[in-house]
């Protein structure tokens, strides 16, 4: 049995192994293998966002494969990329891992980078990283992207008479996350994925329709952002943002709300709940001029009114923002 410990093998040959997993794009004018990556920037402008997953508080290795782990840091950036209506255009990845761990678990994170892209935003790559030794294992992740000649899509823009629109899964991933929760021990979770590896992707790798994003802004989106953080919560900051209340229409949920229900063999109401406020959704919420063309997959969930910034359902404060739940409370943005 060889030694696949990266302390035995090596950053270089580690890096041998790794790079050739990680295909280039046609906009990548230079990819790995140089000091830096040079891309093409088709109308002048660069987008840009950085994310930060460290085992333990955003992963654990006992739920989530090598490839989910690639998978789900590629989504939740090319996530916030597509939020801003532009297209990915290349991904730069830092790594730190540690001493003992095999190469092997690292090149499974390359392949989760690789069809990410693929899945997601085919002609983005991963053009450039860093590979270092620490005691956690850390993903950072930083996204390129194109407007091509669009306008950004800024979470500021929405106005009353707008409808409001989603494209993507809502609260099946915050399903995925509580059977997680729930599943004691390695056993219970290998069981989880075999029965049901589609809800357990959800979390473990999304897959949120984001060509949508660049439609949406090229359709007249006024506002958008990515779901993360959950429904509410999410739609908090447009409404803020923006000076706007967002009405959702609850029975537009209700397809999200069954799936949930069914899911955990919940009641309706705490499956409405979790459609709500589970985050890590990374779907699309926007906000249309009433009329425009909506892209697929996005589907009306409310409208947007004047008032002051709130989000309601059904014209009303939901219960989760009641009993110490602060939409507007300061959070991480
Ligand atoms: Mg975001």
């Amino acid at each position: 049995v060889t030694d696949d410990r990266l302390a035995a093998v090596g950053e270089l040959s580690a890096l041998a192994r790794i790079l050739p997993r990680l295909p280039g794009s046609p906009g990548t004018l230079l990819g790995p293998g140089d000091d830096a990556a040079v891309l093409a920037a088709p109308d002048g402008r660069v987008v840009l966002t950085t994310d930060v997953m460290v085992e333990g508080p955003d992963f654990r290795r006992e739920w989530s494969t090598p490839h989910d782990i690639g998978f789900k840091a590629a989504a939740t950036n090319l996530a916030d990329i597509a939020a801003m209506g532009a297209r990915p255009t290349g991904l730069l990845v830092a790594l730190t891992a540690p001493p003992d761990l095999a190469v092997a678990v690292l090149e499974g994170i390359a392949d989760g980078f690789a069809d990410a892209c693929a899945a997601l935003a085919p002609g983005c790559a991963v053009v450039g990283g860093d590979l270092t030794m620490s005691p956690t294992l850390t993903v950072a992740v930083t996204a390129v992207g194109s407007l091509d000649d669009a306008q950004p899509v800024r979470r500021s823009g929405a106005r009353a008479g707008d409808v409001v629109a989603y494209a993507g899964s809502l609260g099946r991933a915050g399903a995925a996350l509580r059977l997680l929760f729930a599943a004691d021990g390695t056993e219970a979770v290998a069981a989880l994925r075999r029965e049901r590896p589609d809800l357990l992707d959800e979390q473990l790798a999304p897959r949120p329709p984001l060509a949508a994003g660049p439609a949406a802004a090229a359709a007249g989106a006024t506002a958008m952002l990515d779901v993360s953080d959950g429904l509410l919560l999410d739609a908090s900051r447009i409404a803020r943002a923006s000076g706007v209340v967002l009405d959702l229409d609850g029975t537009a949920l209700d397809h999200d709300v069954r799936a949930v229900a069914q899911a955990l063999g919940v009641t309706d109401e705490i499956a409405r709940s979790v459609v709500l406020t589970a985050g890590e959704d990374h779907g699309l919420l926007a906000c249309f001029p009433d009329g425009a063309a909506l892209p697929a997959p996005f589907r009306i969930v409310g409208a947007v009114v004047a008032g002051t910034p709130a989000v309601l359902v059904d014209g009303v404060p939901p219960a989760e923002t009641a009993g110490g739940w602060d939409s507007f409370a300061p959070r991480r943005d």
